[in-house]
């Protein structure tokens, strides 16, 4: 049965939660894996963000819940001691008074100290928020590399690599055994990585997904200035049109990177099932060659989030009988297995707390 972009995709996070970095000593490092996040303009398939036990345990400090742009701007900046909120944070660029929104979600929180001083908020901070991501690694998932596919991933590639927002870019697809993987013969950026993995069903298989490198990436310039290619020229000789690009400044960079690793912290890769219909009857999931998948049981296959959803055909929901003690509130088979997935992911980041 060949796979879905999608299963391959939780086959790649799964392995990639085993083994990343391929090339591990197996010392401190630790990594966070995550899919389908980026900026407005460019999602990548897989995160990995690259940090070590005691930095995640010291962003374990505050919550679960990711901290968005406006509370990464309170917490970063709160003081050691007691001070007016406009004394010590940087002017946001926009009205004050949403910075003192953020200042009040952060306190509900519990992630910042606040009082009143007659009109005037002061802040002081609970914990330094700890510079904790040491390396964001972005994987495009790809099975089927043929050319047409090649090309069309290239492009986006080279776009990735001029603007240098990951610290390192490469392509996941799937190992033919051939001598000569065909991807290596494909015109892919030089500074991006090559994995071909291997699931149960393939050929090379040995039963469990497992991942070889066979091109190593560059690493990539974070904290030069990046090049977003808004348009390009074609390569066609009678095509006079000019490539449009702008300039991304490595402030600009090292925000967003922190905003993406701060959603990867919240969602990891389990989330997919937030946009599936786990309360369909015939939903379960499954271990496959020593993956956890979706499982279809109406078509007996691992299905993708487009195909699970209310205009499936053999969408059913789960009988009211299967719904046992605290109906509605914790519903069904359906939301167990969601909160199994959310505990996974949950013990997954306290395993590095410990
Ligand atoms: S029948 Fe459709 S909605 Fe139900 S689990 Fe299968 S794919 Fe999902």
């Amino acid at each position: 049965m060949q796979t879905s972009e999608f299963t391959f995709e939780l086959r790649v996070c799964q392995w990639a939660e085993r083994h990343w970095p391929p090339t591990s000593d197996g010392s401190d490092e630790r990594v966070l894996i995550a899919r389908q996040l980026g900026t407005k303009h460019r999602r990548w398939d897989t995160i990995v963000v690259e940090t070590d036990r005691h930095r995640l345990a010291e962003r374990a400090r505050f919550g679960t819940h990711r901290l968005d742009a406006d509370l990464l701007g309170v917490v970063r900046n709160a003081p050691p001691e007691w001070a007016y909120y406009r004394d010590v944070l940087p002017h946001p660029g926009y009205p004050w008074r949403y910075v003192r929104d953020a200042i009040h979600t952060a306190e509900d929180r519990g992630i910042l100290d606040t009082r009143r001083r007659g009109n005037r908020i002061e802040i002081r901070r609970k914990w330094e928020y700890p510079d904790w991501v040491d390396r964001i690694v972005a994987i495009e998932n790809k099975p089927d590399l043929d050319a047409s596919a090649a090309q069309a991933l290239t492009d986006q590639l080279q776009r990735d690599v001029a603007l240098a927002l990951a610290d390192e870019v490469w392509v996941a697809t799937r190992a033919t055994g051939e001598t000569v993987e065909p991807a290596l013969l494909e015109r892919l950026p030089v500074e991006t990585g090559i994995l071909t993995v291997t699931t149960g069903g393939d050929r090379a298989s040995t039963g469990r997904t497992d991942a070889r490198v066979v091109w190593h990436p560059r690493s990539l310039d974070r904290t030069a200035v990046g090049t977003r290619i808004l348009e390009r020229a074609t390569d066609g000789e009678s095509d006079l049109s000019v490539a449009r690009f702008e300039y991304a400044d490595p402030e600009w960079k090292a925000t967003k990177r922190l905003e993406i690793a701060e959603r990867a912290y919240e969602r990891g890769w389990r989330s997919y099932v937030d946009s599936m219909r786990p309360d369909c009857r015939w939903f379960s999931l499954r271990s496959v060659d020593g993956d956890v998948l979706p499982w279809c049981g109406a078509n007996a296959c691992s299905q993708s989030s487009a195909e699970c959803s209310g205009r499936c055909s053999s969408f059913e929901p789960e009988p009211p009988n299967w719904r046992t003690r605290g109906w509605p509130i914790d519903g069904g088979p359906g939301a167990a297995l969601k909160r199994l997935l959310a505990d996974q992911r949950r013990r997954h980041r306290i395993d590095h707390e410990e």
